[in-house]
């Protein structure tokens, strides 16, 4: 199978191979980030709004419990740095080169509201001020769930969060009856959001693999495991455009299997099935390098392309396919040329130009097919397009 159609399937692969510990092999990882890229960022604005929010409207209410040095403190840090450091880092989230590094950006974010918050409860904690532990809890599940980072940094961010809560606990708050409830609640915390981030990123890939292999659904044709229709016109438009551009040749050859009717009429259906699966198989390990592929066109019609060949090189590719084809030996008792199953095939090669498009291929192919038909089957007749129909 070419490789075009191997990338196809990749996404039903990976579905069957499973992804718990959250991550896929480098190439296709890298398509995941970039796709869901501007969906996190668009999560990151959101966390950004939702913090200042929150801050604006807490303010006033921790001004009027806090006064003196932890008033002070709580207007450094709050006013003068994190109000500032929201808006700075809203506008980074429109910069492309802040962008591709959007997950670092958001860690720090999450990672220094939170301390800001665990410094501001401890300080006015330590001078006797009473300021609640509570926001933090709503940083770890903005983290968790807004921040637009993966799992495994939000789950790393909440732990160093937890972990600077108890540390500053131990070291400057008074000991009081409830300190214990307040980490078991910031760890519940913790918990419950990782979980819960755990799912989103599950859910999240498992949509992305589904949407690729829909995607592949959608290209490859269910019985033969070939390219179909719709996925030939695409990707002869693309080997077309690539051999114009660099003047290379391409060979394109349709085939038909011989008196398949009458092999239906023998054999019954779901064999006649089985002798398409099989010929398809064949056929396409004829196509070996990235750009060649094999299609099934139409009932038992099949259809393969190769990139960069040489003229002389088409007497081997048929010989190649007709090979393929009488190792199968496929018995095919009522075909009036062999007692094995033929195929029969029209094959054209040729510089594209602007005159030598794709429909003129199909349509050449298709014209030395018919006379393949008529001139006895079981051969593939071939034709070079003549240089002054591809240089006019
Ligand atoms: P020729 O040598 O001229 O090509 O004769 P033929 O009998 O192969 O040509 P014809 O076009 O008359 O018949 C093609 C047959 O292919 C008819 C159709 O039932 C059969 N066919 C098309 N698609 C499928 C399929 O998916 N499965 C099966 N089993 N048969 C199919
Ligand atoms: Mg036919
Ligand atoms: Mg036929």
């Amino acid at each position: 199978m070419a490789d075009f159609e191997q990338d196809l399937q990749k996404y039903r692969r990976q579905m069957d191979a499973g992804f718990k510990n959250l991550s896929f092999p480098p190439d296709m990882e890298a398509e995941y980030t970039s796709q869901y890229l501007e969906r996190n960022i668009a999560k990151q604005r959101t966390a950004l709004w939702v913090a200042a929010v929150l801050m604006l409207l807490l303010i006033p209410f921790d001004f009027s419990v806090l006064s003196g040095k932890p008033q002070e403190f709580y207007s450094l840090l709050r006013i003068a740095i994190m109000l500032p450091l929201l808006v700075v880092s809203y506008v980074c989230t429109y910069i492309p080169i802040f962008q591709r590094h959007f997950q670092t950006l958001a860690f720090g974010m999450v990672l220094f509201t939170g301390l800001s918050t665990n410094l501001c409860v401890a300080y006015a904690n330590k001078l006797g001020q009473h300021l609640p532990y509570e926001g933090l809890i709503l940083v770890i599940f903005v983290g968790f769930l807004l921040a637009g980072m993966g799992f495994r940094l939000s789950l790393a961010c909440a732990c160093l969060l937890f972990l600077s809560y108890c540390l500053l606990a131990t070291l400057y708050m008074p000991q009081h009856p409830l300190l214990m409830h307040e980490l078991i609640f910031i760890f519940g915390s913790c918990l419950v959001g990782g979980a819960a981030a755990y799912t989103l990123e599950f859910q999240s890939r498992l949509g992305f693999l589904q949407k690729g292999a829909l995607r592949s659904a959608a290209k490859i044709d269910p019985l033969t495991n070939l390219l179909n229709r719709g996925a030939i016109n695409h990707q002869l438009e693309i080997i077309i455009d690539h051999a114009f551009r660099e003047q290379k040749f391409i060979t394109m050859v349709l085939l038909d299997v011989d008196y398949f009717k009458r092999y239906n009429d023998t054999y019954g259906h779901v064999q006649g099935d089985t002798c398409l699966i099989e010929v398809a198989k064949a056929l396409s390990k004829g196509c070996r390098r990235s750009l060649d592929f094999a299609g099934r066109y139409g009932g038992e019609e099949f259809i393969l392309v190769w990139f960069d060949t040489k003229p002389e090189e088409m007497a081997r590719l048929s010989y190649l396919i007709s090979n393929n084809i009488q190792q199968l030996n496929i018995l095919h008792e009522k075909s009036k040329v062999s007692e094995y199953v033929t195929l029969s095939g029209g094959m054209a090669t040729g510089i594209p130009s602007e005159t030598l498009t794709s429909s003129v291929f199909i349509q050449k192919s298709d014209d030395i097919l018919y006379e393949s038909k008529n001139s006895g089957r079981n051969r593939i007749l071939c034709y070079t397009f003549p240089a002054k129909e591809f240089t006019s």
